[in-house]
């Protein structure tokens, strides 16, 4: 079995620019993770040249898939770009996810500045 850090990335429609960017200014951490993300945002990444499982949509239930593998100790890590300015119509699904993060204590940064810092904490 792989003993490589499992980090899903999902992020709102207008973070995902920002995902991208992230993504690609950290290619060097980031690919040798194991890496899942929800549909859309997964498709940005891999068109980025960048490796990724894609899980569904989030909006049908992407979130949902990944707050699954949150609670069943299948991701070790989240990045979720939220975009605080738009209504999203799962955001009960947005909640689930990191309530289950909380209940499971898996680190959640849901900004890229926060997402910097844990990567930096992962190569001290
Ligand atoms: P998406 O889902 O990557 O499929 O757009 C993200 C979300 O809005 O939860």
């Amino acid at each position: 079995m792989s003993n490589r850090l499992r980090i899903a990335l999902i992020s709102h429609d207008g973070k995902k620019p920002e995902m991208v960017a992230f993504v690609l200014q950290n290619r060097f951490i980031l690919e040798n993770a194991q890496l899942y993300a929800t549909g859309t945002t997964g498709s940005h990444i891999e068109r980025a040249g960048i490796s990724v499982v894609k899980m569904l949509s989030g909006p049908r239930g992407g979130d949902a898939q990944i707050a699954a593998m949150v609670a069943t100790g299948q991701i070790d890590l989240v990045f979720f770009f939220r975009d605080p300015l738009e209504k999203h119509p799962h955001e009960p699904d947005v909640q689930m996810l990191m309530r289950l993060c909380d209940v499971h204590n898996i680190p959640l940064a849901t900004n890229p500045a926060c997402a910097l810092l844990l990567l930096k904490g992962l190569k001290n």
